[in-house]
């Protein structure tokens, strides 16, 4: 009997001094649908669960442990570079039901991806997904060569209940983008030199006002940057999260 209490004892302890796993950040934000929960995996990689469906967007193990993230019943992939478009990641989290949709380049490596072109869209697992164009105006891998060019990547307007969450993609402040209307959440890309610098970022949300303005994909940009840029707009809150 004593020897049991001592292993008890010392199981308890273990369970103690064991290092706790770091799990993602989450926010959830309320719907006439339910909750919408947000996991903020890392980079450009984040995780939706609404209605008890799981949305995977530009999953990347570079980013997150993926054998320990829920499966996927739909995957969103904004365009085919290797940050956004990872196929050990998608291997890890797809089943036999999973749907992937993608951009034409990105259905070149995913096969049985559904192509939305900017400007498309469809309805899946009850959700209203939009294409909308994500690229370079000023940001160049050479002279003439956008880093995204115009019409190739996505981004995508995700209605979740009548929330609006638009997930940019890989893009800068582009006219598309400033004329989007009712946009509750939004995700912009704020690195150099592939997308936006914080004066772009907060070009861009001045313009489409969301309720709620997640920087990601913002690499070693400081996020204080654009919270100093939006701290006299009122009507947007900006939340920065673990998204480098
Ligand atoms: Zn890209
Ligand atoms: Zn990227």
């Amino acid at each position: 009997m004593r020897g049991m209490l001592a292993l008890v004892c010392g199981l308890l302890l273990l369970a103690l001094a064991a290092p706790a796993v770091a799990q993602p950040e989450q926010d959830v934000i309320p719907t006439a649908g339910g909750d919408l929960a947000i996991t903020f995996v890392g980079h450009a990689s984040l995780v939706f669960e609404y209605g008890g469906k799981v949305i995977h967007v530009d999953p990347w193990t570079q980013q997150g442990d993926y054998d320990a993230l829920p499966k996927a019943d739909l995957i969103l992939v904004t365009h085919e570079h290797r940050d956004h478009l990872d196929l050990a990641a998608i291997e890890k989290i797809r089943t036999p039901q999973t749907l992937l949709v993608c951009n034409q380049a990105g259905a070149e490596k995913l096969p049985g991806c559904q192509v939305l072109s900017n400007g498309q869209q469809t309805q899946l697992l009850g959700l209203t997904i939009e294409a909308v164009p994500a690229y370079n105006l000023v940001h160049m891998r050479q002279p003439g060569l956008p880093y995204h060019p115009q019409g190739v990547g996505n981004g995508y307007v995700v209605t979740f209940g009548g929330r609006k969450v638009y997930l940019a993609g890989d893009t800068e402040n582009t006219p598309e983008m400033k004329a989007l209307k009712g946009i509750d959440v939004a995700f912009l890309p704020m690195s150099l030199p592939f997308t936006m610098t914080p004066e772009m970022v907060a070009d861009a949300a001045q313009a489409f006002k969301p309720r709620v303005l997640y920087p990601y994909h913002y690499g070693q940009t400081d996020p204080g940057l654009l919270l100093a840029l939006m701290k006299d707009t009122p009507g947007i809150e900006v939340r920065v999260r673990k998204l480098r």
